[in-house]
């Protein structure tokens, strides 16, 4: 056993249905109905599960971006629903989230290297002097150069704007990543290059992921564990080559049956 990072007891995740037609379903949605797991250090753990079964609010809550209906979450031995103020300004810089469609987590009227480097003086991690040189730093490690430091986020392909999205969220050297569909959105030939991106990534910085997918190939090159998620519920747990052998749940299966 490795150390725990991440550590997720009976969660539960409701959101209140006020009005409308979703009403006779009850009064409230169970986005995450009952679900634990662990995230060791420098572990790649694959959430992967059709569209609303609650991938997304999972990960939201467990960085605190939601409240917790019930259950534990606890980052580094911390439950993170009982953190001071100074305490969730550290679990900020720890703790990132990259998802699906980079455009919208960026500022359109932010040169990119501007972007990055308020994010890194805002969080205290280098001086306005060196900060042009460390975003450069950054910039270079996700596989972009000096040439986008200056331009706006509308210069990019959707295959760059998403590494400048990871180079943010690398540039505040955090030791856990959410990444939510984050290659959902581009081609197939920038889908593979932003994986071996992630690989790269993880490998020399030993970071720990939680990436989140609705496609079992997607997550195949990359996560060591692999949960699957049907309904609010983990249903299904394993590594990833016992869940490609010997797949147990009927859903899984199913899942399995779309890989190429
Ligand atoms: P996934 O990421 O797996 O597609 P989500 O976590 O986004 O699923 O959604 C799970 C369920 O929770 C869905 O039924 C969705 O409509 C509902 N849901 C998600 N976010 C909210 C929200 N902020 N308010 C109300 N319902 C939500
Ligand atoms: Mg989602």
């Amino acid at each position: 056993m490795g150390e725990a990072l991440l550590e997720v007891k009976n969660l539960k995740k409701y959101f209140p249905v006020s009005k409308g037609m979703f009403k006779k379903f009850g009064d409230s949605v169970k986005a995450v109905d009952d679900v634990s797991f662990t995230i060791e250090k420098g572990d790649v753990f694959g959430l992967v599960g059709e569209s609303g079964s609650g991938k997304s609010t999972i990960g939201k809550t467990i960085l605190r971006l939601h409240d917790k209906t019930d259950g534990e979450v606890s980052f580094k031995g911390r439950d993170v629903f009982a953190l001071s103020k100074k305490e969730l300004r550290e679990l900020r810089t720890q703790t990132q989230l990259v998802f699906q469609d980079p455009f919208s987590s960026l500022n359109p009227r932010l040169r990119v290297g501007d972007a990055i480097g308020e994010a890194m003086i805002e969080h205290g991690l280098v001086s306005k002097k060196e900060v042009r040189t460390k975003v450069l730093e950054v910039l270079e490690k996700c596989g972009l150069s000096s040439y986008h430091i200056d331009r706006y986020p509308h210069e990019f392909s959707g295959g760059q704007r998403q590494r400048i999205v990871i180079a943010r969220a690398m540039a505040l050297n955090p030791e856990f990543i959410v990444m939510d569909e984050p290659v959902a959105a581009l081609d197939v030939s920038i889908q593979a290059q932003i994986i071996n991106l992630f690989s790269d990534l993880q490998r020399e910085h030993g970071l720990s992921y939680l990436f989140i997918s609705h496609d079992l190939s997607v997550v195949e090159h990359l996560c060591t564990k692999i949960a699957i998620m049907y309904l609010g519920n983990i249903v299904e747990f394993s590594t990833k080559e016992e869940l490609f052998d010997h797949p147990l749940h009927p859903y899984t299966k199913a899942l399995l049956s779309a890989v190429p």
